[in-house]
């Protein structure tokens, strides 16, 4: 293709109105490498990342492929199938077929675990034109019959190393073997582990391979520095940078779960608007917060990489690794959260001694050397952690609830959650709880079930329980919840 333009690939004319609408000028590289084979039928395997146009790069097609061949889907039935990992990029997936196809009249749903199923089953009920689905909630659906999947055209899955470190590689073949055998497959990973690449040998016929790297081009507009400060200073000096009142949306990463709701408590002592996103929160706080954050009611959204992924926000204008990541390639992941559709960005790196050769093996694979400052000894730091630490004692009770201890009764830890439901930083609006209901238990999740955030990277991925008739199933898993979660800061190591 010389014409690197929509118009060239001969999109339907009600998307290229949508397109133009959107405001995209040119197809990105995914979308220009795979949407000509697509609109053609064939099988794509796509090796690509969230950042690169992904969704749209088999969206468009999809779109054009269903409006060519138009036909009133069957009750209950779908013509394409989209699976995704998780709530979030379900929904994001959803709303970008909605927008893409907004001319094209549609019937497009999402479905996924945590919500009730009577508005699912409805949407179902009429026949769609596209599904976008999380695996869990979809095998549900074919037991119940609610979803036939024997007449789907295309099948598309999203994240499939996503899918993998969820532990739904048997759902999915679960849900394939539902489909028909004629259709169409994509197929899309960041990366390529031996297990998925065997799943994509199973699913895919002579497919057409492409592969991004958004990484380098990412990088270059993205301005990184690193600050040399003791592990127990990096929360104070976190709390510094926001007196820089250019950072109007920042996303904050942390290692673990727990230390994200420990960095957003403490910020919020600190007089920063903060919220936190990570695997132990509800569906209904996790979208608070993700909400707050977009529309700037939050400045600072502090999350695990797990949580982080798939999030689409535009406009962030800083990140900064509280922690550095194990795995250089998930530097690039988090600090392309900024400088994206061309804006700039920067990326600030908190780094404590241990972390160096971390940052050795980031600087070698992103081919770079990150400019450094020294905050180590500082007194400034030292200081306005006294200030914060402070504060933060007398407004105890505004700091997120700690887990009761061994023995403390079922009554208290019902109270305390109640309250820890009502604080804003619980996730924005407060949410009622069900009277009478179990403590803690809120009416917008009435069911609680396999929730694919509410695990960071299960250990042993737990098979899909089968109930009548096999071969389909749920999966019921409690979320984990942080061994010490909520203690606050009283306890935090001085370095
Ligand atoms: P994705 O990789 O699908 O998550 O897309 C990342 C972001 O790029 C989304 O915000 C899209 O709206 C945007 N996007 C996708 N394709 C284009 C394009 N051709 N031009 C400009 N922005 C785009």
């Amino acid at each position: 293709m010389t014409d690197n333009t929509f118009e060239a690939l001969g999109l339907n004319s009600g998307l290229m109105s949508a397109l133009k609408v959107a405001g995209y000028d040119k197809p990105t590289p995914i979308q220009a490498k795979a949407i000509p084979h697509v609109m053609k039928g064939a099988d794509l395997l796509g090796i690509a990342q969230t950042g690169t146009g992904k969704t749209a790069a088999f969206a468009l097609p999809i779109l054009h492929r269903l409006a060519e061949n138009r036909v009133a889907p069957k009750p209950r039935t779908t013509r394409c199938l989209v699976l995704s990992p998780t709530r979030e990029l379900a929904t994001q997936i959803a709303d970008s077929f909605k927008q893409y196809g907004q001319h094209l009249g549609f019937r497009v749903a999402v479905v996924f675990g945590g919500v009730k199923y009577g508005g699912q089953e409805r949407a179902m009920q009429q026949g769609l034109d596209i599904l976008v689905a999380a695996p869990g909630r979809l095998l549900d659906h074919i037991q119940q019959k609610t979803l036939d999947l024997s007449s789907t055209e295309i099948f598309v899955l999203d994240e499939a190393d996503q899918m993998l470190d969820l532990g739904f590689i048997k759902p999915i073949r679960q849900v394939v073997s539902r489909l028909p055998a004629r259709r169409q497959n994509l197929f899309f990973s960041a990366t390529m582990p031996s297990e998925i690449g065997k799943l994509a040998g199973e699913l895919l016929q002579d497919p057409i391979k492409v592969q991004v790297t958004p990484q380098a081009t990412t990088v270059e507009r993205i301005k990184q520095s690193v600050i040399w400060v003791e592990q127990g200073r990096k929360r104070a000096l976190l709390t510094e940078l926001f007196s820089d009142p250019s950072y109007t949306r920042c996303l904050v990463f942390t290692k673990t779960k727990h230390g994200a709701d420990k960095v957003a408590a403490y910020l919020e002592a600190g007089g920063v608007e903060a919220g936190a996103i990570h695997g132990n929160k509800s569906q209904p706080q996790r979208e608070r917060a993700l909400e707050a954050f977009k529309n700037g009611k939050l400045r600072v959204l502090v999350a695990t990489d797990i949580a982080a992924r798939g999030i689409d926000v535009d406009k962030v204008t800083h990140v900064v690794n509280f922690e550095l990541p194990y795995v250089p390639e998930s530097y690039v992941h988090r600090i392309g959260r900024t400088a994206r559709a061309g804006e700039k960005g920067t990326a600030i790196s908190f780094v404590a001694g241990d972390e160096m050769k971390l940052l050795k093996d980031i600087e070698k694979v992103t081919r770079q050397k990150i400019p450094m400052t020294d905050r180590r000894n500082d007194k400034a730091l030292a200081q306005l952690d006294a200030s914060i630490m402070a504060a933060g004692v007398a407004a105890k009770a505004t700091l997120p609830e700690r887990e009761p201890r061994k023995g403390e009764g079922e009554g208290n830890r019902g109270r305390n959650r109640r309250r820890n439901e009502l604080r804003p930083s619980g996730g924005g609006q407060p949410h009622r709880v069900r009277k009478g209901g179990r403590p803690g238990e809120v009416v917008d999740a009435p069911k609680r079930e396999y929730d694919p955030m509410a695990s960071e990277r299960p250990k042993t991925p737990r098979e899909p329980k089968v109930r009548e008739p096999a071969p389909v199933g749920e999966i019921k898993r409690r979320p984990r919840r942080p061994s010490n979660g909520g203690k606050g800061f009283g306890k935090a190591k001085q370095a």
